[in-house]
């Protein structure tokens, strides 16, 4: 009885304000809820997830004061310093006004908190209130994150372009040209952001979505940096019972057009929440696509293409050269899109949470990322697990034609597919009772019963 009590306690959830963040969040937050606890969710306004979708969470809103302006300019790492510097006291009165309300089951027994919310740590330390750190990329991502501030205080970054293809020797097989550096805003921005988040003082533990048998020596390396215990228990959407996560409306039409495809011929194209595209890259892609004679289901994301709202810029012939073969929707059901026997091959951004939907369902992938740890995850995808192709040159319709082939009708794709479907099921010993991510929840879970 004592400790039913104590599981039904009440765990707080700060997710930071992006779709890719927020996902692996209220994926926690459905795990942690059927195993017992009661869930708050303190969100940014910006990007506010949907409460209706989650009836059995409550929502409270952090109100803050950094306007969506750095977010349109493209400098997410100066809209997420500003966050953190702004909303320190709203976020306690969040916590106060939680355990105002709690009953005698319901105390607070932890915040988790995205890493960079690292606000979050400072604020539950002040009211007592335990926490635990949610990091949503992958352990790769940490590690080069980590070595941008010796490479920064040696002279090594920012680089010559001389040096892009070099091998960072202590990140073997990353480049320079995949250090997880933004495309806009400033490197010291970064460098500040990621000296915060490595910065961890009072947390008891990090929570990992990734996997050991996919990054089991960068794990091993991160617990040598930090202290604290970690739990590596990705994929989290696979140990989540099902229901959407997505801030933006899926349009399943898609999955009856996929259910007309033959097996394993569709191309999945979508370059996640944030990436945008310019007006000739988008003509490009889709001329290539079109030649490559190959089914392909593509989500453009309205807004995403600089200067346009949709894709009313496509000329009228491209548009039905379009239609002959592709389907194009504005956001799609990705997890089912990636399960459905239709697709296969995903070109992605190689975001961390696309590129693990897309592992799990054993998809093999065209990576073509634009910055941050989309390179870190690309670079494993292609060479360390060797299950993706790198698209490394200018967005150019031949390229693109010639690489989709690749994948989809060469030999080399076919490989790749079945060494792709070998992860997947390496990656499913993991999440059985028994495996690695299964037993690292089981403690997880234990740990903040005993709290
Ligand atoms: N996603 C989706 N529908 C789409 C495109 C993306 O549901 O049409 C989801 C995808 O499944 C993933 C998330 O959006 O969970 C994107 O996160 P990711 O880390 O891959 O990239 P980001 O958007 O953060 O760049």
């Amino acid at each position: 009885m004592e400790k039913q009590g104590k599981r039904r306690r009440r765990v707080v959830l700060v997710p930071a304000p992006f779709q890719g963040h927020i996902n692996p969040m209220l994926q926690l937050g459905s795990i942690l809820h059927s195993n017992g606890f009661s869930i708050t969710v303190v969100h940014a306004q910006y990007n506010s997830p949907n409460p209706s979708i989650h009836p059995d969470f409550s929502f409270l809103p952090l109100p803050d004061t950094s306007s969506d302006h750095n977010i349109l300019a493209g400098d997410l790492i100066a809209f997420v310093l500003q966050l953190n510097t702004n909303c320190k006291a709203r976020l306690q009165e969040c916590f106060a006004q939680v355990m105002r309300q709690q009953g005698p089951d319901d105390g607070i027994a932890c915040v988790v908190h995205d890493e960079i919310m690292y606000f979050s740590e400072a604020a539950a330390k002040d009211l007592k209130l335990p926490s635990i750190v949610l990091r949503t990329a992958s352990a790769a991502t940490f590690l080069a994150r980590n070595a941008l501030i010796n490479l920064k205080a040696e002279g090594h970054i920012p680089f010559p372009e001389s040096r892009s293809l070099d091998s960072v020797p202590e990140l073997i097989p990353i480049r320079f040209k995949d250090l997880p550096l933004p495309i806009f805003g400033k490197l010291e921005d970064t460098l500040q952001l990621v000296s915060k988040v490595a910065n961890i003082r009072t947390s008891l533990a990090i929570i990992y979505n990734t996997i050991d048998c996919l990054e089991n020596s960068s794990l091993a390396k991160l617990q040598q940096q930090c202290q604290v215990p970690s739990f590596p228990i990705g994929p989290m959407h696979s140990f989540a019972p099902a229901s959407s996560t997505s801030l933006l409306e899926e349009d399943n039409s898609c999955l009856a057009w996929l259910d007309q495809q033959s097996c394993n011929s569709v191309i999945y194209v979508s370059l996640g929440s944030i990436a945008f595209m310019d007006v000739k890259q988008v003509v490009e892609m889709a001329w290539g696509l079109v030649n490559s004679q190959q089914p392909f289901l593509w989500v453009v994301r309205p807004g995403s293409i600089r200067g346009a709202e949709w894709i009313e810029i496509l000329s009228k012939n491209l548009k039905e050269s379009i239609s002959e073969r592709g389907y194009i929707v504005k956001w799609a059901p990705q997890k089912e899109v990636l399960a459905h026997s239709a697709v296969g091959g995903f070109l992605s951004h190689c975001g961390w949470n696309s590129t693990l939907e897309s592992i799990c369902e054993g998809v093999p992938m065209i990576c073509r990322p634009s910055f941050e740890d989309q390179r870190v995850n690309a670079r494993y995808v292609s060479h360390v697990w060797n299950v993706g192709l790198e698209l490394e040159s200018e967005l150019e319709r031949g390229e693109i034609e010639r690489v989709v082939r690749r994948l989809m009708v060469d030999e080399e794709g076919k490989d790749m597919r079945k060494r792709g479907k070998n992860l997947k099921e390496r990656i499913e010993l993991c999440i059985k009772e028994g495996g690695s991510s299964n037993n690292s929840l089981n403690k997880l879970i234990e740990m903040i019963v005993s709290i």
